[in-house]
């Protein structure tokens, strides 16, 4: 199991939840946060603190951002467990659910 971020983080990006996160596990893509799924230890510590509600438990993921779930899974694939965000910095990409939306200035 693992804490997921769904749409209301896309383009938010304020990075409350980094500082709580005592695994570090929490990584910047381009307009998006991403849980890495197997660093998470399921603490629940970011979840209260995100302003937009966007971290939800993998079970409690809302039916409409259930792809949100496969998003923080495979945005994984190409760097695998780098064992902490603070090595990796910003990455130059996001998944493609999120690359292909709207800018959501709009829905902040
Ligand atoms: S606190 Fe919420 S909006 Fe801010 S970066 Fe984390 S998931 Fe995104
Ligand atoms: S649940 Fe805990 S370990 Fe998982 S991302 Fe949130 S703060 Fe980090």
């Amino acid at each position: 199991m693992t804490y997921v971020i769904a749409l209301p983080c896309v383009d938010v990006k304020d990075k409350a939840c980094i500082d709580e996160c005592p695994v570090d596990c929490i990584y910047e893509g381009e307009r998006s946060l991403y849980i890495h799924p197997d660093e998470c230890v399921d603490c629940g510590a970011c979840e209260p603190v995100c302003p937009v509600e966007a971290i939800f438990y993998e079970d409690d993921l809302p039916d409409e951002w259930q792809d949100y779930y496969k998003a923080n899974v495979e945005f994984f694939d190409e760097i695998g467990s780098p064992g902490g965000a603070a090595k990796t910095g910003m990455l130059p990409f996001d998944h493609p659910l999120i690359s292909v939306l709207p800018p959501q200035e709009a829905h902040a």
